[in-house]
């Protein structure tokens, strides 16, 4: 066992938002390669399929829920589907998020209102109604996926920069007040990461060009550089961390 058992996350449940793609799916199969049982949260039905095979040769077990978290009524019946499958919840990875870049004086209110209400909203309620369950067991573990953009300014990206600003302060309210509950709440600030949401960006030459240059690492992420800071923070090895940030981010906001 490596460390001791500090990163041994055998037998436990997770419950992954976003699941279908990008990050969330990379952390999905890695929290089940780790011996982790899945809950899996997603709009698309089939992404959930795919990913169903992709989990089925660890031999650990997932179970889905097709739905939006920007709505308080399917983050319940997705709670109800969790505990009615694996009867507890240990870990959330509150992942799912969504982008829609818009200069700021262009900004309506449909758009900000659909940012607000995946990355800040459903997050939050995520938090609260799977963190109920944990308060019960009295221990759990809370990651939320953020950005880089919670800490530096983007161009044309100012309702998304919003939410992540408001995903640091929920998760270090979340420490302060579920700490006495033996729940951890933490978040993992990923720089851009090869993925269907930062396609437009990266796969712009302009762009890419200009986030090589301002990246000290000098390279793009993948959806697997984001699976290490997931699995310490999942894991008994973070059990006195909480309330924190770890910049996944190739050293963008030590610039
Ligand atoms: P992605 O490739 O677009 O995948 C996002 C996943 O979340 C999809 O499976 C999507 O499913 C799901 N989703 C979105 N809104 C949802 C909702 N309201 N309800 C349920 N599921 C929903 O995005 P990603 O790049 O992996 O991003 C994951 C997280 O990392 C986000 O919070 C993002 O802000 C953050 N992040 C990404 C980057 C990056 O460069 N990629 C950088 C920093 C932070 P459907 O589309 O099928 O609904």
């Amino acid at each position: 066992m490596v460390g001791n058992g500090l990163f041994d996350l055998t037998g436990k449940v997770a419950v992954v938002t976003g699941a279908g793609k990008g990050i969330g799916r990379a952390i999905a199969i890695a929290l089940a390669r780790a011996g982790v049982d899945i809950m899996a949260i997603s709009r698309t039905v089939s992404d959930l399929n795919t990913l169903a095979s992709e989990i089925r040769p660890t031999g650990k077990r997932m179970a889905r829920y097709a739905g939006d978290i920007s709505s308080i009524d399917e983050i319940n019946r997705a709670v109800e589907v969790s505990l009615q499958e694996f009867g507890r919840i240990d870990i959330l990875v509150n992942n799912a998020g969504i982008v829609i870049p818009q200069p700021a004086e262009n900004v309506d209110e449909e758009s900000w209102d659909k940012t607000m209400g995946t990355n800040l909203k459903g997050l939050f309620f995520c938090a609260q109604r799977f963190g109920k369950v944990m308060m019960k067991q009295r221990k759990g573990k809370i990651i939320h996926i953020s950005s880089i953009l919670a800490f530096t300014a983007l161009d044309k990206h100012i309702a998304y920069c919003a939410s992540k600003g408001g995903v640091t302060m929920i998760t270090k309210c979340l420490a302060l007040e579920w700490g006495k509950y033996g729940i951890n709440v933490n978040c993992i600030a990923p720089t851009f990461i090869r993925t269907p949401l930062s396609a437009p960006n990266v796969n712009n030459p302009k762009m890419r060009a200009w986030i090589l240059e301002r990246t000290p690492i000098g390279r793009i992420g993948e959806p697997e550089d984001v699976v290490g800071a997931a699995i310490y923070l999942a894991s008994p090895a973070s059990d006195l961390v909480t309330g924190e940030t770890i910049m996944v981010d190739g050293g963008w906001v030590a610039l």
